[in-house]
């Protein structure tokens, strides 16, 4: 009889302990954007700045994450955040194309459903994750781009301004100063391409991916592209799988040459090789981030969360503006290597 009784409690504190981890705790992580950031080059007063924009990035995500909130609202209010700051190349504080516009993409994925909605290129929407969300909540389709996105966007109440709203002075100097490098270029063959004009102008494109409380995970970007892009260009941030990815494994948001992320199918890569090579966030993202992307020629990072809240923050630049923040508190923001 006692054994039985014993058993029976063996039995219901296994239960328990599944069912708590069941409703286990939460973890966000952000990025501001990959580059040349250097130490030396910043100012205290600057720092300061970026370290008070992502600390209100995460703060806003870990209250509704905390409320048992959805990963996906989360990310969702988290970009937006980052995007209504001029400091990081996203919404207000977009870069310049070379005909002097700003042209925003974004994306957002919810892991759990697989549902996704994108944007590229569109003018007029205050916050471009919003527009993003409404393409995924809101019509039949994933990806939409330009003029149609801006209506569509509008059309959905998603705030609009007019594009001089984007216009920051520092983001049109960089412009100019990516226009001067490139007319006084001597080599005319590919060194545009060779000698990336983001690593001085561009880094700051936001990312935020989280696990919710119930175990879901959600991915959202959101950039002005890259300074002096060509009219129409679009980058890796809208294109899902790319720059953009969720799935009920992990989340990740990416940041830093578009064209090479898309070549590599960035995060869709990651999460393929955690499922079917059973490699682990960290390796598979080390893998893609710190071995494919610069032998092909690229660079950036990326940040990642999988279902078991293990993060990964990777970056083969010489900073990105990074963070994160878990259920417990823990907390960490970080610029440099
Ligand atoms: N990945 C973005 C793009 O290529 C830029 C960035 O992350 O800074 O559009």
């Amino acid at each position: 009889m006692r054994k039985i009784q014993l058993l029976a409690l063996v039995f219901t504190l296994a239960i328990s302990g599944f069912s708590q981890q069941n409703t286990k705790g939460f973890t966000l992580v952000i990025h501001g954007g990959a580059g040349t950031i250097l130490k030396k080059n910043m100012t205290p007063e600057r720092e300061k700045a970026y370290m008070a924009a992502l600390d209100s990035a995460l703060l806003t995500g870990y209250k509704i994450l905390e409320a048992g909130g959805s990963a996906l609202d989360a990310v969702q209010a988290t970009v937006m955040v980052m995007e209504n700051s001029p400091l990081f190349n996203a919404g207000k504080g977009a870069v310049f194309t070379n005909e002097g516009k700003n042209e925003l993409d974004a994306a957002i994925m919810d892991g759990f459903t697989l549902k996704a909605g994108s944007v590229a290129g569109i003018t007029t929407i205050k916050n471009p994750i919003t527009a993003a969300r409404a393409v995924m909540d809101k019509s039949e389709h994933v990806m939409m781009s330009g003029k149609g996105a801006d209506l569509f966007a509008a059309q959905q109440g998603c705030e609009v301004v007019d594009p001089s709203y984007f216009y920051t002075e520092d983001r049109f100097r960089g412009l100019q100063r990516a226009k001067e490098r490139d007319a006084n270029k001597v080599d005319s063959s590919n060194a545009g391409l060779r000698n990336p004009l983001h690593r001085d102008e561009k880094y700051g494109t936001v990312g935020a991916v989280a696990v919710d409380k119930q175990g879901r995970l959600a991915a959202a970007t959101s950039t002005g592209g890259m300074t002096n892009k060509k009219w129409g260009r679009i980058g890796d941030a809208p294109i899902i799988g790319s720059g953009t990815y969720a799935n009920q494994q992990v989340a990740i948001s990416c940041t830093g040459w578009g064209e090479y992320f898309i070549r590599l199918v960035m995060a869709k890569s990651i999460a393929d090789r955690m499922e079917f090579g059973k490699q682990s966030l960290k390796d598979a993202a080390h893998q893609l981030v710190m071995v494919d992307l610069p032998k092909l020629g690229g660079d950036g990072g990326l940040v990642a969360v999988d279902k078991n809240g293990n993060i990964s923050m990777p970056f083969c630049t010489e900073g990105m503006y990074r963070g994160f923040i878990r259920s417990n508190g823990q907390k960490e923001i970080l610029i440099y290597k």
